[in-house]
């Protein structure tokens, strides 16, 4: 049985590229009769709130989209993290890392081309009484040491994915330095608890996926199938985000009803060939991997489309 997922943050209202990634993963698994859940990524708690969460699952349904499990709140269950917090640091990978913000910056030189800092590895090696030294100033973060290894995947839409943790990332953070649980270690947990088989997303997390891979390996939880999406974009090119406000929720459910906004999207992913509008239920019997677009793209909505 497939079972895919929704796993928006409620940091901010929703935006289309949200609602667009969450239409083909719920097409993806309508289309195979697999069941949704709904997974608040709430772990943040200066960031997240309840009015968010509540405005999310809210836009979902609006546009015709539902679950079968769910929601489940990430921050209801940091006991559970914490055990596998615990099980991982038995294992021996996780090492507290010190290090600053202003310390790391300074010790990674060159960034990454995309602005990613790698992490040099400092504390990796740190001895047990440079560890209590730093211990009485500083609140540790902790990381997972990566291998110097290849890890590879196959993507439904972006074909074969490879990296080398090592290279591209170094050791990451498994606990921030507040004690809250990080995304990477959470979302593996929990898509492993849940029963997840297919994560559909945009490609902004093509990469977190051979670290989340890595992690399912080292806690003997399987690989689900990954499909990353093609990004909306603005106008000017950029990525859309939430501060993108012409394209955040209450402006389009004022221009457009559910189906001409659902058509919209469907007519950019392929699935139609004309604009029409249309729910999501009668598009799952047209939709396929093969006919989505795999490059991101510039999204122009229109009050009349020019298709129309
Ligand atoms: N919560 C993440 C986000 O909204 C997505 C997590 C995921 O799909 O793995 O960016
Ligand atoms: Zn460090």
């Amino acid at each position: 049985m497939v079972c895919g997922r929704f796993a928006p943050s409620p940091s901010g209202r929703i935006h289309l590229g949200n609602l667009w990634a969450s239409l083909l993963a719920w097409l993806s698994v309508r289309s195979q009769g697999g069941t949704m859940v709904l997974r608040l990524e709430d772990l943040d708690p200066e960031r997240c709130n309840q009015h968010y969460c509540d405005q999310i699952m809210c836009d979902l349904e609006w546009l015709g989209l539902d679950w079968d499990n769910g929601p489940v709140y990430q921050s209801k269950r940091t006991k559970l993290y914490a055990a596998v917090f615990e099980q991982l640091q038995a294992q021996g990978v996780l090492y507290p890392c010190y290090c600053t913000r202003a310390e790391r910056l300074a010790a990674s030189a060159p960034h990454r081309s995309d602005g990613v800092v790698l992490y040099n590895g400092h504390c990796r090696t740190l001895t047990p009484e440079q560890k209590l030294l730093f211990s009485q100033t500083r609140k540790a973060a902790w990381r997972i040491a990566v291998p110097s290894e290849t890890i590879s995947f196959e993507d439904l839409l972006q074909g074969t994915y490879t990296e080398n943790l090592a290279q591209s990332c170094g050791d990451f953070i498994i606990r921030r330095s507040d004690g809250v649980y990080a995304y990477q270690l959470a979302v593996v947990i929990d898509d492993g608890d849940m029963g997840v088989t297919e994560v559909v997303r945009g490609s902004d997390l093509l990469d977190s996926t051979p670290r989340q891979m890595y992690l399912q390996r080292l806690l003997s939880l399987p690989h689900p199938t990954y499909g990353h999406v093609p990004l909306l974009l603005a106008p000017d090119g950029r990525r859309l985000a939430k501060r993108d406000r012409d394209k955040a929720m209450d402006e389009l459910q004022e221009k457009y009803s559910a189906r001409e906004l659902v058509g919209q999207l469907a007519y950019a992913a392929g699935l139609l060939d004309e604009y029409s509008p249309i729910s999501p239920e009668e598009l799952i019997p047209l939709f396929s991997w093969e006919k989505l677009p795999k490059k991101d793209f510039v999204i122009n909505l229109q009050k009349k489309p020019d298709f129309c």
